[in-house]
């Protein structure tokens, strides 16, 4: 799989004629006042008009239905009358939206059949329209795959699949029928995936049925000064002390250190755990129960500190990260750009950490080029420690053994500890629920009084095994 990580700044300029489409498609986006093409437009529809399969992420707003559109249309034969394209969507309302932007783009093609089909609306109408023969069929999930039980939706002629919004779908519990929907596809054929975010679900769906997929992602550049960064220089040998430096200097409550091999995860958690921090490392290879668990941890405060490859941290979405810190300098200046976009979500200020030693100086002056500034170098002698407090996170996850398969469910826990032990609800925080385990994160202070005390009681009318978790415990 490639990562193409493109910044939209350059979206200037890119204008559709540098496409191989039709001298009436071009006419008709001029007329809709499509002069160029967005940025994830100009990153997609050049591999997706080849007949590339496409993992393509974007922001909400940034003209995702073009950039699949245009290219389901190109691959369209407007005189077969047969289903060759079939979009996928969350809801009725994003499946309408798609169907008018699809009819709006084809509207230079003569007469190509766009049809929705969703669920709410009787299926009889629906039947009549797919017996007149459609080119493309958007629709949610469970209505196709209604359709599909009684076949009154053929897809033998199918060329392209379509999944946009697939975060949303995974969301709504559709992993299951969209599998399902793409199995009875040709093989032959090319899938498209859309999503605003990355979440872990997309890379198994598109391990699924994707045939070695482009992943395209376009992040927007930051704008000047929503972003801190500071550069830091250092010996190799200074490296993870300084991290723990950095921690202490500007006390982020949780921070995602980015290295670039896991060698370099392993080591500087060690580091940090030595040093009394709490830290968890996150790279491939991890067991799925254990991945899963570290990122639990993390997300629901008792952990401070993540350390993470840029693959293993792909997909990640954590709200509010106080700090990124880049342990090693990626040679790819597109990934920088993708590691800090971390911190500073949604109008936050954020918090860019960068250390360097001599060696990554060409690194880093690529970095600049592409952002177009230069770096505000720190000496490491300026950080001191902001409290003699360490840093410690807020909270600490306790382990139930028993989940799912138990009935538990987040209120059975939540009762046992307020109604039934007289905890407050600000002293309990996220509950996992998992299917043999749960995890729930509570006031790190209390811990294990609350481990020991809800041992002794029930949950859900049973007696349940807790215990707290600590930094070097594995996923059990
Ligand atoms: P997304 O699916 O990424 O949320 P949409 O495909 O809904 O975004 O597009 C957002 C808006 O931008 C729509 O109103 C669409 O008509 C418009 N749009 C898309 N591409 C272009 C373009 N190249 N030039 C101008 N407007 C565009
Ligand atoms: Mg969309």
């Amino acid at each position: 799989m490639t990562i193409a990580s493109v910044p939209s700044a350059s979206s200037s300029g890119n204008h559709f004629d540098r496409l191989p489409l039709s001298p009436a498609t071009l006419a008709n986006l001029q007329r809709l006042g499509y002069l160029n093409m967005t940025a994830i437009q100009a990153a997609c529809l050049p591999p997706a008009l080849l007949g590339k399969d496409i993992i393509a992420q974007a922001k909400t707003g940034s003209g995702k239905t073009a950039a699949f559109a245009l290219a389901l249309l190109a691959n369209l034969n407007p005189r077969r009358f047969a289903v060759q394209t079939l979009v996928l969507c969350p809801t009725r309302e994003l499946a309408d939206q798609v169907t008018t932007e699809i009819r709006r783009l084809a509207r230079a093609e003569d007469n190509i059949k766009v049809v929705t089909l969703c669920g709410g609306v009787p299926l009889r109408g629906q039947l009549a329209t797919l017996e007149h023969g459609v080119h493309i069929v958007v629709g949610t999930p469970g209505r196709l795959m209604d359709h599909l039980e009684r076949q009154s939706l053929q897809l033998d002629a199918l060329n392209t699949l379509v999944l946009d919004e697939a975060d949303r779908m995974l969301d709504m519990g559709f992993f299951d029928d969209i599998v399902k929907v793409a199995r009875q596809c040709p093989k032959e054929r090319q899938t498209l995936l859309f999503s605003a975010t990355y979440p872990e679900g997309i890379s198994k769906l598109s391990a699924q049925f994707m045939r070695a997929p482009l992943t395209i992602t376009v992040e927007s550049q930051h704008s000047e000064g929503q972003i801190e960064q500071r550069w830091y220089e250092v010996k190799d040998g200074q490296r993870l002390h300084a991290v723990s430096e950095l921690l202490l200097h500007f006390r982020p409550a949780s921070t995602l250190a980015f290295c670039n091999t896991k060698a370099q995860c392993r080591d500087l958690v060690a580091v940090l755990q030595a040093q009394g921090f709490s830290a968890l490392a996150l790279f491939g290879e991890l067991e799925q129960r254990e991945r899963d668990q570290v990122l639990v941890r993390f997300a629901n405060k008792s952990c401070s500190v993540l350390v993470a490859t840029d693959v293993a941290a792909r997909g990640l979405d954590i709200a509010s990260l106080g700090a990124v810190i880049n342990v090693d300098v990626t040679p790819d200046p597109e990934v920088h750009i993708h590691r800090i976009g971390r911190t500073g979500r949604a109008g936050e200020s954020g918090l860019a950490l960068n250390l360097a030693s001599l060696n990554e100086m060409g690194s880093v002056g690529k970095i600049e080029q592409l952002q177009g500034r230069e770096s505000d170098w720190h000496p490491i002698a300026e950080l001191r420690p902001a409290s003699p407090e360490p840093l410690r996170p807020p909270m600490a996850t306790l382990y139930i053994q028993g989940g799912r398969k138990e009935k538990i469910r987040p209120g059975d826990v939540l009762g046992a500890l307020t109604a039934d032990l007289g905890y407050t609800r600000e002293q309990v925080g996220k509950i996992n629920v998992n299917e043999w385990s749960t995890y729930v994160a509570v006031d790190r202070t209390i811990a294990a009084q609350v481990a020991s005390r809800l041992s002794h009681t029930k949950v859900k009318g049973k007696a349940v095994k807790v215990r707290v978790l600590n930094d070097n415990d594995s996923a059990d």
